[in-house]
């Protein structure tokens, strides 16, 4: 039996084919999981539905601005509906002002600090607690994060700070939901070619210094995360929560 088979997982942050959350996806379609996804505004909704049309069983699809706590309500109802019940969530989403992602941090306006940390941090809040009363028999949630959350990587900026209170919401929220075997983790994932990930001035340079001082001497692929996001949703990592878990190619254990 697939490590997924019938199970049902909620796939938040696909806005394209080079997204992680496409990657998340396909493994965990690949395992069996049957998938709801969503997708932010009428901008990205037509690259979600060319997707999914490429898949061969029928998936759904809802409208979530993850700032939209009714939005958020909507796409529960519509999983309660169809399915009454919600194995995993995946959280792949962030955002910060292309302007705070550059220059200097302390530059940063009060308005983009809480955009970025309501988009990137909260919403993960805001997602889970939605989640829970679908979760009737347990389940497993999942972020992605990134080494910016630790570590001063230049132009990363804002997000720095906002994946700091992601990866500590996770560890309050696998203390909360640990009592109802609701696991909760993040991967922290090296960098990827994205949409998001091409906003940052100079991601080229992150990407070669990566390669360049990575143990294993290359960047992450996509469906690499989307393989440890497998691992950890499935019942191999029954054991695991409230983790940071490095898909990086080792780049974080180097000093030097
Ligand atoms: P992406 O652009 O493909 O995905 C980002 C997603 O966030 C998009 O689908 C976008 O629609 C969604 N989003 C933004 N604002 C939203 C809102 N208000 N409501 C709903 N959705 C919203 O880029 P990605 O690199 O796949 O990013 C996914 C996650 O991975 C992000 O959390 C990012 O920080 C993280 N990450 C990326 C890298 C990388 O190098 N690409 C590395 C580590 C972590």
């Amino acid at each position: 039996m697939a490590l997924l088979e019938g199970k049902i997982g909620l796939i938040c942050g696909v806005a394209n084919r080079h997204s992680i959350a496409w990657a998340v996806a396909q493994a965990w379609r690949d395992a069996g999981a049957a998938l709801v996804f969503t997708y932010q505004d009428e901008r990205h909704c037509r690259n979600v539905q060319e997707l999914l049309a490429g898949l061969p069983h029928e998936s759904v699809l809802c409208p979530c601005d993850v700032t939209n706590d009714a939005d958020i309500d909507a796409t529960y109802k519509v999983i309660a509906e169809k399915y009454g019940r919600l194995d995993f969530l995946l959280h792949s989403v962030a955002f910060a002002p292309r302007k705070a992602l550059e220059g200097s941090f302390i530059q940063t306006s009060r308005e983009d600090f809480c955009v970025t940390h309501d988009v990137s941090a909260y919403s993960l809040v805001a997602l889970s607690r939605g989640a829970v009363p679908l979760m009737t028999s347990g389940g497993s949630m999942l972020s992605i994060s990134y080494y910016g959350a630790e570590k001063v990587v230049p132009n990363y900026n804002v997000m720095g700070p906002a994946k700091a209170s992601l990866e500590a919401s996770v560890r309050y929220l696998a203390c909360d939901l640990g009592p109802r075997n609701i696991r909760i983790n993040c991967i922290s994932a090296g960098p990827v070619s994205t949409l998001a990930a091409r906003g940052i001035k100079g991601f080229q340079d992150i990407l070669s210094q990566h390669a360049a001082c990575a143990p294993l001497r290359r960047n992450v692929k996509a469906e690499e995360v989307g393989a440890a996001a497998t691992f950890l949703v499935s019942d191999a990592a029954s054991a695991i929560t409230g983790q940071v878990l490095y898909v990086d190619c080792g780049y974080n254990v180097m000093g030097v």
